[in-house]
């Protein structure tokens, strides 16, 4: 089975952030800029799983939560 996520619909609450949480997982994806246009400038993406960051190197594998949802 793939285990791609599908990501919704991104949000820029700050223009240092996007955020895009997948439909299926609940998986938030969070890109960060730093000095964008500047000399510093940097970019790099985070994972979340409610409050909590997920440290990987890749993507972390798209685990759909429904059926833990009812236990
Ligand atoms: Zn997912």
């Amino acid at each position: 089975m793939s285990a791609r996520h599908r990501w919704g619909e991104a949000e820029r609450p700050t223009r240092f952030k996007t955020e895009r949480q997948c439909v299926k997982c609940g998986l938030v994806k969070v890109t960060r800029h730093e000095n964008t246009g500047g000399p510093g400038e940097t970019h790099w993406t985070e994972f979340w799983r409610g409050l909590e960051r997920i440290e990987c190197e890749a993507t972390p594998p798209c685990q759909p939560v429904e059926e833990a949802a009812h236990v």
